[in-house]
């Protein structure tokens, strides 16, 4: 057991296929743990909570990149901002939504050592972030 546990963290280090391409890498993750999860700490208690930290977090949410690759045909820009409307303009460059940082891009998000506690704060404080609601119309 604690062989395979080693194999997994292994894994999730090395490999971008495996984790997933789009995974946000926040330093709480490593070395991931399936049984004492700082997400299930912080959001076990909101279905919809966790589901939009998920969504964040894997990249899989409804958002206008989103559409871009599965649906072309629909909306993909902000609709408050005029631009494509992907996880990164979410999280860092939106006007709709509050935070209280100012980066770049998402790799200078996740060097900052409360990368984690802000998205956390960011999903508390934007309730309709991450949610079909605020899907490009
Ligand atoms: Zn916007």
């Amino acid at each position: 057991m604690v062989q395979l546990r080693a194999d997994w963290r292994e894994e999730y280090r090395r490999s971008p296929t495996y984790r997933g391409q789009h995974f946000l890498r926040l330093k709480v993750f490593d070395s991931p743990s399936h049984t004492s999860s700082p997400a299930l700490q912080a959001y076990g208690g909101s279905k919809s909570t966790m589901a939009r930290f998920c969504r964040a977090v894997l990249n899989h949410a409804p958002l206008g990149s989103y559409r871009r690759r599965f649906f072309p045909n629909e909306p993909t820009n902000c609709t408050d901002c005029g631009v494509l409307q992907d996880r990164a303009h979410v999280l860092l460059k939106c006007q709709r939504y509050r935070r209280w940082w100012n980066c770049r891009g998402e790799f200078e998000f996740l060097q900052r050592v409360s990368a984690y506690r802000d998205l956390t704060s960011f999903l508390k404080a934007n309730e309709s972030a991450f949610t079909f609601v605020d899907a490009p119309s």
